[in-house]
């Protein structure tokens, strides 16, 4: 059995509390971390190959080194618990089962990177993690743990939560930053990158919730510890979230280097009913599909990257054979058309087509020219738009035809 660190209490009564936190070893990596410079602190979080678990899996360490060195400029750090991917559920967890794990790992990042106000930007339907982290960050206020120089360290660190409006392009981060900044949640042209000149301008880190919740277990445990839970390039265990058609769908802890057949077969019991496995997306609705014949993969960045697909928020979507794949493409299609914010024209009217497109196939009204039509609108527009919204619908544009281009077929009138 694989060691659970993010999951370690969530079937404990009250795990959301700060007694129980405490009672398991919570804010005992705080103390060590205050004494510790801050590059020390970097640097432990370089070498237990931790990589950010929302999407991009950037170094987590390399990330926080990329602020300005003597800047006396303010820091942010600004955490992201807009979890918008489809099929990602993860950080709801954590906020509510674990909040305390999050505030910890956000004192200890803001020492490192010498920030003293962190935002946590929570998505506006998470009501309970809300109000569940909300609960958390008072308990800590009131035992010292948050605010003027916490446990006599002489270091002071505010946390400013502020809550979403349901649109999923916040979960950019730099959309999120202009959200934050109470402006229309638009992605801005990169660089500068946020380390440089971020929230209001200031240099600033994004991290998501499971990132920052790992740190204070790297501080307690050692970067060895950490990075030997993992592959060569990511350590750790993660959270993956799986739905769809297995028998047991849910949160699960596993290490990075479990395959996604392990995950499917071994953690969630495998196909439900009885029936066969047809296709999985393996890092939320953005992933590029694989086949049941392509699940021999290990789920760390660098595997899936060279399996043609990515970890992204590690969303785990498990289709048995009744599904159709040109109507879960219609559906995810709808989504991204939905939810593009309209600043680049690639993405503002090639998901529009493309849902209509889909739509139309699914009515059985399509044309034979339409799935060319489909990818090569979708790839041209790859890596031509302000953020990575459009190279992230285009993997499920692209894939999904390419992989099962027969079942398409099988849509469109032959007289069409
Ligand atoms: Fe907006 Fe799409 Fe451009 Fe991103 S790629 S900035 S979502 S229009």
């Amino acid at each position: 059995m694989a060691e659970k660190i993010f999951t370690r209490n969530f079937d404990r009564p009250n795990s959301h509390t700060l007694g129980v936190y405490r009672e398991t070893g919570g804010y005992t990596a705080l103390p060590k971390a205050l004494a510790m410079e801050p590059t020390a602190i970097t640097e432990e979080v370089k070498k237990s190959n931790l990589r950010g678990l929302g999407g991009a899996a950037f170094p987590t360490g390399m990330k926080w080194s990329f602020i300005p060195k003597g800047s006396t400029a303010p820091k942010y750090l600004v955490i992201n618990a807009d979890e918008g991917e489809p099929g990602t559920f993860k950080d709801r967890y954590l906020l509510e089962r674990d909040p305390h794990a999050l505030i910890e790992g956000m004192i200890i990042a803001a020492r490192a990177i010498d920030s003293h106000v962190g935002f946590v930007y929570i998505r506006g339907e998470y009501v309970k993690p809300w109000q569940m982290f909300s609960g958390a960050v008072k308990e800590a206020y009131d035992a010292g743990l948050l605010g003027r120089n916490i446990q006599s360290s002489g270091f002071d660190f505010d946390i400013v939560i502020h809550r979403g409006a349901g649109a999923y392009i916040c979960g950019e981060e730099t959309g999120l930053l202009s959200s934050l900044e109470g402006k229309k949640g638009w992605p801005k042209i990169k660089p500068p990158f946020p380390a440089i000149k971020g929230a209001f301008g200031q240099p600033t880190i994004v991290n998501n919730v499971e990132t920052i919740a790992a740190v204070p277990h790297i501080i307690n445990r050692g970067a060895a510890w950490f990075a030997g839970l993992g592959t060569k390039t990511q350590g750790g265990t993660r959270l993956y979230s799986v739905s769809g058609h297995v028998v047991k769908p849910g949160v699960v802890e596993a290490p990075v280097s479990v395959t996604l057949r392990s995950l499917i077969y071994d953690d969630c019991g495998g196909i439900r009913d009885g029936r066969r496995l047809k296709a999985v997306v393996p890092g939320g609705s953005s992933a590029p599909i694989l086949t049941a014949d392509e699940i021999d993969v290990i789920m760390d960045a660098d595997a899936l990257k060279a399996a043609g697909t990515m970890i992204g928020s590690a969303g785990v979507i498990v289709m048995d054979e009744t599904v159709s794949i040109p109507e879960a493409l219609m559906v995810v299609a709808r989504f991204y058309a939905h939810e593009s914010c309209g600043q680049c024209t690639p993405c503002r009217e090639s998901t529009g087509w493309i849902y209509k497109m889909a739509h139309r196939i699914v009515d059985g009204k399509g044309r034979k020219e339409d799935l060319d039509t489909i990818l090569d609108v979708a790839k041209r527009g790859a890596g031509t738009t302000i953020c990575a919204f459009y190279d992230g619908a285009v993997g499920p544009y692209v894939s999904y035809i390419e992989k099962f281009r027969e079942e398409f077929e099988a849509l469109i009138p032959r007289d069409a």
